[in-house]
């Protein structure tokens, strides 16, 4: 237990020795939106949000027990069986509970389009307000940034059918929920929240121990989830088409093209030489953009292991497998627990504005296979190291065992520690250094070593795409700066 500092309360201490220290914050807002707040949130050097206690608050509010990595929460597995067991829903040991799920997509072209892939989200959250079971749907939209507060998204209350349609499409970039959480304590109605895994989490938390959110949160959706990124991969992008951090106004990191699914497109808009500018590049073309690398991420997300979002009403995700992948208008996955979305997808079946396949909740899981193992096996390393250094660490449902993995499994996992650590140093001396390249140098012995430990046909790939990369960046610079005059 910690000893805490004047003015400070003991859960505040324990916060702060756990996870904030360990550095497993991931900056939801949960500590923040309870009464009295006990922490605040802000953005720090590294792009991501964190909390920061507050000197001399005076809440007695304890932010462990909504804090999603602390160990004095409650466990997702004795959560979740309090949210689903009871509505009949089985249980896979990878997806959690379930009543059904689907591969698919909405049936209106126009919806279809504008989404971030099948358009499942956007279409039950319509649902939802048109059928008059919500007031308003809490999730995440563009916003201005200005010369007090850079960042580009932020979660909101849409209140209307149009503001719940212009939610953002997947933004890989940093968002926190304390305001609008604080908002709706005040605000009376029913809301329907949009969040990732760890969030949702916060949000199940909350709602243990706040007596107006649980009865304001009727719905929580959530989004899978490979990891979060900091706010400098959106940087990282947009500097490759010519525009700099400080002139970074606006991202799209998901526009579709018709190649196929994952062969997305990255928007950015930003001021270069005083004139906006409106660019954009196939994601292949951009160098630092596989997944697997995991560069600029949010390092606290990667002690949780919940792929797809276990507490949520309604897990959804993209469909990447085949048939689907191949279809660039995009396909999601969806794993129902709750009945009255079962019952909206069913009518939005036979209503024929829905297009779904049943799957089996192992298909589910194959789709997310990367995800899985990264945020399993992996994980069982990432804590095994905590562990050897005597070090606090989030709970997790993974047992630390004495490690079978093979020697280049391990090499594996460390190289992508590594990676990202390294990612945000790279970015520093890239910025000092006025210069993408020099995050390229500092990043490509890494990506080398890394790409080393993996199958041939998978290193192969991730070299093609590294080098592919670097060469359209070369041939796009000229062009770019043509462009600017
Ligand atoms: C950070 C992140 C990582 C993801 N990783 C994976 C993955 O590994 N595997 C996978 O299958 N799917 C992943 N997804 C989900 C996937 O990208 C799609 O969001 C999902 O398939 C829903 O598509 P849709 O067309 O139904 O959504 P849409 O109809 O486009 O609706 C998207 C909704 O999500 C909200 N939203 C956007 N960004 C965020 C955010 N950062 N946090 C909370 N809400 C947000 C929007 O406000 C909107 O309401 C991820 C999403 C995010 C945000």
């Amino acid at each position: 237990m910690a000893v805490p500092v004047s003015g400070e309360s003991v859960g505040v201490s324990e916060l702060k020795r756990t996870v904030l220290d360990g550095g497993y914050c991931v900056g939801c807002g949960a500590c923040a939106a309870l009464d009295g707040e006990p922490c605040r949130i802000a953005l720090n050097d590294d792009g991501c949000y964190v909390a920061f206690p507050q000197a001399c608050c005076q809440s007695s509010a304890d932010p462990c027990c909504v804090c999603p990595l602390s160990d004095r929460s409650i466990g997702t597995a004795q959560l979740a069986h309090s949210l689903f067991a009871a509505y009949g829903a089985r249980y896979h040991d990878r997806i959690g509970y379930y009543v059904s799920s689907y591969a698919g997509h909405v049936t209106n072209a126009k919806l279809r389009a504008d989404r971030t892939s099948g358009g499942y989200c956007t279409w039950l959250l319509l649902q939802l307000f048109k059928q008059h079971r919500i007031d308003g749907v809490i999730h995440v939209r563009h916003r201005e940034p200005t010369a007090k507060n850079k960042t580009l998204f932020h979660y909101v209350i849409s209140t209307s059918e149009e503001q719940i349609a212009s939610g953002s499409r997947s933004s890989y970039y940093p968002v926190e929920m304390s305001e609008v959480l604080q908002n709706i304590k005040t605000l009376h109605g029913r809301y329907a929240i949009v969040a990732t895994p760890l969030f949702v989490r916060a949000v199940r938390l909350l709602c243990m121990t706040e007596p107006a959110i649980r009865e304001r949160i009727r719905y929580c959706i959530g989004l899978m989830c490979g990891h979060l990124k900091s706010a400098h991969y959106a940087d990282i992008l947009a500097w490759q088409l010519g525009i700099e951090p400080d002139g970074l106004r606006r991202m799209q990191f998901r526009e579709k093209s018709s190649c196929d699914a994952g062969k997305y497109r990255v928007v950015a808009e930003g001021i270069v030489a005083g004139k906006a500018v409106r660019r954009s590049a196939p994601i292949m073309n951009l160098y630092g953009t596989n997944w697997g690398l995991g560069l600029l991420k949010c390092i606290g997300d990667d002690y949780s292991d919940d792929v797809v979002g276990e507490l949520a009403d309604v897990s959804i995700g993209d469909a990447w497998m085949r048939p689907y992948r191949n279809d660039p208008k995009g396909t999601n996955i969806v794993v129902i627990r709750h009945p009255d979305i079962q019952d909206i997808t069913e009518e939005g079946l036979c209503d024929g504005h829905l297009a779904l396949d049943r799957i089996s909740p192992e298909a589910v899981a194959e789709s997310q296979r990367a995800g899985f193992l990264h945020r399993r096996e992996g994980l069982i390393y990432r804590l095994s190291l905590k562990k050897m250094a005597g070090a606090w660490h989030p709970p997790s449902r993974v047992q630390v065992c004495s490690s079978r993995s093979s020697h280049t499994f391990v090499m594996h996992q460390r190289l992508r520690l590594s990676l990202s650590r390294e990612s945000y140093v790279a970015f520093r001396r890239a910025v000092c250094d006025g210069s993408f390249f020099s995050f390229v140098r500092t990043m490509n012995p890494l990506v080398w070593r890394y790409a080393k430990t993996m199958s041939f046909k998978a290193m192969s790939r991730m070299l093609f795409q590294n080098y592919w990369s670097l060469f359209c960046f070369f041939l796009r610079k000229p062009f770019l700066r043509y462009r600017t005059k």
